[in-house]
């Protein structure tokens, strides 16, 4: 069990094979500290340590509540509804 009611908004949970940044900082020329995963629709964006914050902004606008880390070695998720963190077992195969 996991405290999060939202795990049937998870459609990704892998990372895409190249990440070249924040989209939305890359369009504007920002920089960023770390990059998020939406697990709804696999947009990459800045964690809340950046300037720009764009995961977060695209969870609350698109309606996407989950994000994963998209840092390597890390698989932690986050939902920003619930405000808590869970890792998502990987699909069998
Ligand atoms: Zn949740
Ligand atoms: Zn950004
Ligand atoms: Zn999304």
């Amino acid at each position: 069990m996991t405290p999060c009611g939202h795990l049937d908004q998870i459609r990704v949970t892998e990372l895409p094979a190249e990440i070249p940044g924040c989209a939305e900082c890359l369009k504007v020329g920002s920089g960023w500290m770390h990059l998020r995963m939406c697990m709804t629709c696999g947009v990459i964006g800045c964690c809340d340590s950046s300037p720009n914050r764009h995961a977060s902004r695209h969870a609350r606008e698109a309606g996407h509540p989950i994000i994963r880390s998209a840092e390597p070695g890390e698989d932690w998720s986050w939902c920003f509804l619930d405000e808590t963190g869970f890792v998502v077992a990987a699909e069998p195969g």
